[in-house]
Protein backbone atom coordinates (compact mmCIF):
# COMPACT_ATOMS: atom_id res chain seq x y z
CA UNK A 1 0.00 0.00 0.00
CA UNK A 2 1.31 3.50 -0.89
CA UNK A 3 2.42 5.63 2.23
CA UNK A 4 -0.64 8.42 1.67
CA UNK A 5 -3.18 5.76 0.82
CA UNK A 6 -1.83 4.27 4.00
CA UNK A 7 -2.54 7.79 5.70
CA UNK A 8 -5.52 8.55 3.92
CA UNK A 9 -6.86 5.31 5.76
CA UNK A 10 -5.61 5.59 9.20
CA UNK A 11 -7.58 9.28 8.94
CA UNK A 12 -10.46 7.91 7.63
CA UNK A 13 -11.11 4.61 10.13
CA UNK A 14 -10.25 7.22 12.76
CA UNK A 15 -6.99 5.79 13.88
CA UNK A 16 -5.73 9.09 13.34
CA UNK A 17 -8.76 10.29 16.55
CA UNK A 18 -7.17 7.25 18.68
CA UNK A 19 -4.03 8.75 18.52
CA UNK A 20 -4.73 12.08 18.81
CA UNK A 21 -6.06 10.73 21.90
CA UNK A 22 -2.67 8.87 22.98
CA UNK A 23 -0.17 11.50 22.10
CA UNK A 24 -0.87 14.61 23.92
CA UNK A 25 1.59 17.21 23.61
CA UNK A 26 1.73 20.65 22.89
CA UNK A 27 2.51 21.97 19.25
CA UNK A 28 4.30 25.15 17.99
CA UNK A 29 3.53 24.49 13.83
CA UNK A 30 5.70 26.63 11.34
CA UNK A 31 4.54 27.07 7.17
CA UNK A 32 6.52 29.80 5.55
CA UNK A 33 4.29 31.51 2.84
CA UNK A 34 0.38 30.98 2.06
CA UNK A 35 0.45 31.27 -2.23
CA UNK A 36 -0.24 28.86 -5.31
CA UNK A 37 3.19 28.30 -6.08
CA UNK A 38 4.90 27.70 -9.55
CA UNK A 39 6.73 24.57 -8.23
CA UNK A 40 7.05 21.66 -5.89
CA UNK A 41 9.86 23.18 -4.08
CA UNK A 42 7.72 25.83 -3.11
CA UNK A 43 7.88 27.10 0.91
CA UNK A 44 4.59 28.63 0.08
CA UNK A 45 1.20 26.37 1.11
CA UNK A 46 -1.77 26.04 -0.95
CA UNK A 47 -4.35 28.96 0.51
CA UNK A 48 -7.07 26.16 0.54
CA UNK A 49 -5.23 23.54 1.92
CA UNK A 50 -3.78 26.12 4.67
CA UNK A 51 -7.77 27.23 5.22
CA UNK A 52 -8.63 23.83 5.44
CA UNK A 53 -5.84 22.85 8.22
CA UNK A 54 -6.71 26.10 10.18
CA UNK A 55 -9.86 24.58 10.05
CA UNK A 56 -9.01 21.44 11.42
CA UNK A 57 -6.63 22.46 14.09
CA UNK A 58 -9.74 25.28 15.42
CA UNK A 59 -11.95 21.88 15.83
CA UNK A 60 -9.84 19.33 17.18
CA UNK A 61 -7.15 21.40 18.90
CA UNK A 62 -6.41 24.40 21.15
CA UNK A 63 -5.03 26.97 19.24
CA UNK A 64 -3.51 29.10 21.92
CA UNK A 65 -1.51 32.39 21.16
CA UNK A 66 2.45 32.76 21.68
CA UNK A 67 2.01 34.41 25.24
CA UNK A 68 -0.38 31.86 26.12
CA UNK A 69 1.77 29.13 25.54
CA UNK A 70 4.90 30.67 27.29
CA UNK A 71 2.68 31.51 30.64
CA UNK A 72 1.49 27.88 30.24
CA UNK A 73 5.02 26.40 29.65
CA UNK A 74 6.00 28.53 32.61
CA UNK A 75 3.37 27.48 34.98
CA UNK A 76 3.76 23.55 33.85
CA UNK A 77 -0.24 24.11 32.84
CA UNK A 78 -0.58 22.17 29.60
CA UNK A 79 -3.17 19.98 28.45
CA UNK A 80 -1.17 18.94 25.49
CA UNK A 81 -3.61 19.66 23.26
CA UNK A 82 -2.38 23.10 22.24
CA UNK A 83 -1.64 24.58 18.69
CA UNK A 84 0.27 27.75 18.45
CA UNK A 85 0.41 28.84 14.44
CA UNK A 86 3.81 30.36 13.57
CA UNK A 87 5.27 31.48 10.33
CA UNK A 88 9.01 32.01 9.49
CA UNK A 89 10.87 34.63 7.37
CA UNK A 90 8.35 37.64 6.50
CA UNK A 91 6.63 36.64 3.45
CA UNK A 92 4.28 39.72 2.21
CA UNK A 93 1.63 36.98 1.77
CA UNK A 94 1.33 36.13 5.72
CA UNK A 95 -0.65 39.63 5.63
CA UNK A 96 -2.46 39.08 1.93
CA UNK A 97 -3.57 36.11 1.97
CA UNK A 98 -2.84 33.89 5.37
CA UNK A 99 -3.52 36.34 7.98
CA UNK A 100 -7.37 37.22 6.50
CA UNK A 101 -8.15 33.42 6.69
CA UNK A 102 -6.67 33.00 10.62
CA UNK A 103 -8.63 36.51 11.25
CA UNK A 104 -11.90 34.96 9.61
CA UNK A 105 -11.53 31.82 12.15
CA UNK A 106 -10.05 34.21 14.99
CA UNK A 107 -6.65 32.24 15.35
CA UNK A 108 -3.42 34.11 17.05
CA UNK A 109 -0.17 33.77 15.12
CA UNK A 110 3.57 34.57 15.27
CA UNK A 111 5.33 35.69 11.97
CA UNK A 112 8.61 35.80 12.34
CA UNK A 113 10.30 38.13 10.25
CA UNK A 114 14.36 38.73 9.31
CA UNK A 115 14.38 42.58 9.87
CA UNK A 116 17.12 43.82 6.84
CA UNK A 117 14.52 41.70 3.92
CA UNK A 118 12.06 43.89 5.56
CA UNK A 119 13.89 46.69 5.41
CA UNK A 120 15.57 46.19 2.13
CA UNK A 121 12.86 44.12 0.55
CA UNK A 122 15.78 42.02 -0.49
CA UNK A 123 14.96 37.88 -1.80
CA UNK A 124 16.39 35.11 0.82
CA UNK A 125 19.83 33.60 0.09
CA UNK A 126 18.15 30.09 -0.85
CA UNK A 127 15.50 31.75 -2.83
CA UNK A 128 18.20 33.77 -4.83
CA UNK A 129 20.24 30.76 -5.31
CA UNK A 130 16.23 28.95 -6.77
CA UNK A 131 15.80 31.70 -8.66
CA UNK A 132 19.15 31.98 -10.51
CA UNK A 133 20.41 28.65 -10.80
CA UNK A 134 16.93 26.96 -12.40
CA UNK A 135 16.71 29.57 -14.03
CA UNK A 136 15.77 27.93 -17.51
CA UNK A 137 17.77 30.71 -20.06
CA UNK A 138 20.81 29.80 -17.71
CA UNK A 139 23.51 27.84 -19.18
CA UNK A 140 26.22 28.72 -17.42
CA UNK A 141 26.80 29.87 -13.57
CA UNK A 142 29.72 31.27 -11.89
CA UNK A 143 30.49 31.96 -8.87
CA UNK A 144 33.81 33.66 -8.20
CA UNK A 145 34.47 33.32 -4.75
CA UNK A 146 33.63 29.80 -4.32
CA UNK A 147 35.70 29.64 -7.77
CA UNK A 148 32.57 27.77 -9.16
CA UNK A 149 32.04 27.66 -13.33
CA UNK A 150 29.25 25.54 -13.91
CA UNK A 151 27.49 24.63 -17.14
CA UNK A 152 23.73 23.86 -16.44
CA UNK A 153 22.74 21.95 -19.37
CA UNK A 154 19.62 20.31 -18.04
CA UNK A 155 17.87 20.41 -14.94
CA UNK A 156 19.16 17.36 -13.11
CA UNK A 157 22.75 19.65 -13.45
CA UNK A 158 20.60 22.77 -12.35
CA UNK A 159 19.19 20.73 -9.43
CA UNK A 160 22.37 19.37 -8.12
CA UNK A 161 24.28 22.59 -8.35
CA UNK A 162 21.59 24.81 -7.01
CA UNK A 163 21.05 21.70 -3.99
CA UNK A 164 25.05 22.32 -3.67
CA UNK A 165 24.96 26.13 -3.15
CA UNK A 166 22.70 25.56 -1.03
CA UNK A 167 24.12 23.35 1.28
CA UNK A 168 27.16 26.13 1.12
CA UNK A 169 24.80 29.10 2.12
CA UNK A 170 23.67 27.06 5.00
CA UNK A 171 27.14 26.17 6.47
CA UNK A 172 28.83 30.23 6.12
CA UNK A 173 29.89 32.95 7.54
CA UNK A 174 27.25 35.82 6.99
CA UNK A 175 30.13 37.70 4.66
CA UNK A 176 30.34 34.58 2.49
CA UNK A 177 26.51 34.67 2.19
CA UNK A 178 26.23 38.04 1.29
CA UNK A 179 28.99 37.50 -1.55
CA UNK A 180 28.02 34.44 -2.74
CA UNK A 181 24.34 35.97 -3.46
CA UNK A 182 26.05 39.18 -4.79
CA UNK A 183 27.94 36.99 -7.39
CA UNK A 184 25.02 34.76 -8.12
CA UNK A 185 22.79 37.58 -8.95
CA UNK A 186 25.51 39.46 -11.37
CA UNK A 187 25.01 36.04 -13.82
CA UNK A 188 22.36 38.05 -15.06
CA UNK A 189 21.59 41.80 -16.21
CA UNK A 190 19.71 44.22 -13.35
CA UNK A 191 16.75 44.12 -15.85
CA UNK A 192 16.58 40.04 -16.10
CA UNK A 193 17.03 40.09 -12.26
CA UNK A 194 13.83 42.62 -11.78
CA UNK A 195 12.23 40.65 -13.84
CA UNK A 196 13.07 37.31 -11.97
CA UNK A 197 11.91 38.75 -9.06
CA UNK A 198 8.81 40.20 -10.62
CA UNK A 199 7.89 36.16 -11.80
CA UNK A 200 8.64 34.85 -8.49
CA UNK A 201 6.97 37.80 -6.54
CA UNK A 202 4.84 34.97 -4.45
CA UNK A 203 8.73 35.32 -2.78
CA UNK A 204 9.16 38.79 -1.72
CA UNK A 205 9.04 39.76 2.22
CA UNK A 206 7.02 42.50 3.33
CA UNK A 207 7.97 46.11 4.44
CA UNK A 208 7.45 47.72 7.71
CA UNK A 209 4.07 49.06 6.59
CA UNK A 210 2.91 45.77 5.90
CA UNK A 211 4.38 44.66 9.22
CA UNK A 212 2.99 46.90 11.20
CA UNK A 213 -0.73 46.43 9.75
CA UNK A 214 -0.44 42.93 10.20
CA UNK A 215 0.54 43.60 14.03
CA UNK A 216 -2.59 46.61 14.03
CA UNK A 217 -4.58 45.07 11.97
CA UNK A 218 -4.74 41.44 12.70
CA UNK A 219 -3.29 41.37 16.12
CA UNK A 220 -0.27 39.01 15.08
CA UNK A 221 2.49 38.36 17.60
CA UNK A 222 5.82 39.70 15.44
CA UNK A 223 9.00 37.63 16.49
CA UNK A 224 12.76 37.84 15.07
CA UNK A 225 14.26 35.59 12.62
CA UNK A 226 17.31 37.62 12.66
CA UNK A 227 18.15 40.65 10.63
CA UNK A 228 19.59 38.70 7.43
CA UNK A 229 18.03 35.34 7.85
CA UNK A 230 21.48 34.57 9.91
CA UNK A 231 22.08 30.85 10.71
CA UNK A 232 23.65 31.11 13.99
CA UNK A 233 26.31 28.07 13.68
CA UNK A 234 29.75 28.12 14.28
CA UNK A 235 30.89 29.49 11.23
CA UNK A 236 29.76 33.07 12.34
CA UNK A 237 32.14 35.47 14.73
CA UNK A 238 30.04 35.90 18.11
CA UNK A 239 30.19 39.81 17.13
CA UNK A 240 28.02 39.65 14.53
CA UNK A 241 25.61 36.13 16.00
CA UNK A 242 25.39 39.29 19.19
CA UNK A 243 24.37 41.67 16.31
CA UNK A 244 21.29 39.94 14.38
CA UNK A 245 20.04 38.46 17.94
CA UNK A 246 20.10 42.03 19.37
CA UNK A 247 19.66 44.12 16.67
CA UNK A 248 16.85 42.43 15.27
CA UNK A 249 14.86 42.21 18.68
CA UNK A 250 15.54 46.21 18.98
CA UNK A 251 14.38 47.36 15.81
CA UNK A 252 10.89 45.19 15.97
CA UNK A 253 10.48 47.08 19.19
CA UNK A 254 11.41 50.21 17.71
CA UNK A 255 9.48 49.84 15.11
CA UNK A 256 6.30 48.50 16.92
CA UNK A 257 6.31 50.16 19.54
CA UNK A 258 5.98 46.81 21.28
CA UNK A 259 8.26 43.75 23.29
CA UNK A 260 9.46 41.42 20.83
CA UNK A 261 10.22 38.44 23.40
CA UNK A 262 10.22 35.41 21.07
CA UNK A 263 13.11 34.41 18.49
CA UNK A 264 12.91 31.49 16.10
CA UNK A 265 16.64 30.73 14.41
CA UNK A 266 16.66 30.51 10.77
CA UNK A 267 16.79 27.16 9.43
CA UNK A 268 16.58 26.14 13.40
CA UNK A 269 18.67 22.01 13.74
CA UNK A 270 19.86 22.80 16.60
CA UNK A 271 21.24 19.28 16.54
CA UNK A 272 22.97 19.33 13.47
CA UNK A 273 24.84 23.03 14.51
CA UNK A 274 22.35 25.69 13.54
CA UNK A 275 22.42 26.89 16.79
CA UNK A 276 25.47 27.26 18.61
CA UNK A 277 25.44 27.27 22.95
CA UNK A 278 26.61 31.40 22.21
CA UNK A 279 23.72 31.98 20.00
CA UNK A 280 21.57 30.22 22.92
CA UNK A 281 23.38 32.40 26.15
CA UNK A 282 22.64 35.50 24.04
CA UNK A 283 19.52 35.00 22.75
CA UNK A 284 18.80 34.85 26.62
CA UNK A 285 20.61 37.79 27.56
CA UNK A 286 19.02 39.45 24.67
CA UNK A 287 16.12 39.36 26.62
CA UNK A 288 13.75 36.38 24.62
CA UNK A 289 11.31 35.15 26.62
CA UNK A 290 11.59 31.48 24.32
CA UNK A 291 13.63 30.86 21.06
CA UNK A 292 12.61 28.63 18.74
CA UNK A 293 14.08 25.72 16.73
CA UNK A 294 12.65 23.41 13.89
CA UNK A 295 13.33 19.78 15.70
CA UNK A 296 10.06 18.58 16.58
CA UNK A 297 10.90 17.04 20.09
CA UNK A 298 8.64 16.57 22.73
CA UNK A 299 7.56 19.73 25.24
CA UNK A 300 8.13 18.94 28.90
CA UNK A 301 8.61 21.33 32.20
CA UNK A 302 12.33 20.90 31.67
CA UNK A 303 12.69 21.71 28.10
CA UNK A 304 15.19 24.14 27.02
CA UNK A 305 13.18 28.03 26.70
CA UNK A 306 16.00 28.91 24.63
CA UNK A 307 15.67 25.68 22.57
CA UNK A 308 11.92 25.07 22.15
CA UNK A 309 10.75 22.22 20.28
CA UNK A 310 8.65 23.08 16.57
CA UNK A 311 6.61 20.92 13.70
CA UNK A 312 6.92 21.76 9.82
CA UNK A 313 3.47 21.92 8.94
CA UNK A 314 2.53 19.69 5.52
CA UNK A 315 1.00 20.79 2.53
CA UNK A 316 -1.40 18.06 2.09
CA UNK A 317 -4.65 17.08 4.34
CA UNK A 318 -3.89 13.52 5.32
CA UNK A 319 -0.02 14.11 5.43
CA UNK A 320 -0.68 17.09 8.30
CA UNK A 321 -3.23 15.07 10.34
CA UNK A 322 -0.96 12.11 10.78
CA UNK A 323 2.23 14.41 11.28
CA UNK A 324 0.52 16.00 14.37
CA UNK A 325 -0.91 12.92 15.69
CA UNK A 326 2.61 10.75 15.01
CA UNK A 327 4.95 13.86 16.21
CA UNK A 328 6.89 14.24 18.58
CA UNK A 329 7.35 10.64 18.95
CA UNK A 330 5.87 9.09 22.35
CA UNK A 331 8.45 8.37 24.83
CA UNK A 332 7.77 5.52 27.44
ZN1 LIG B 1 13.63 31.05 7.74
Amino acid sequence: MRNSKLKHNLVEFGISRALRFLNKNPRVIFYHGVDFAENNHSLHINPDIFEQEIAFLSKHYEVISIHEYENRFRNNQFNGKEIVVTFDDGYKNNLTIAAPILKSLNIPFTVFISTNHIENGNYFPTTIARMIIRNNNLSFVKIDCLKLKAELKNNMQREAICDAVIHILKHSNIRLVNEICHQLIENISHDEYEELCHFHKIEAPMNWEDVIKLHTEYNCTIGSHCKDHFICNIYQTEEETKTQLKGSKQIIEEKLHASCDYLAYPNGIYNKGDVTAYAQHTAKEAGYKLAFTTVTDRLSAKSNPMLMPRCAARFEMDDFIMKLVLKPKIQF
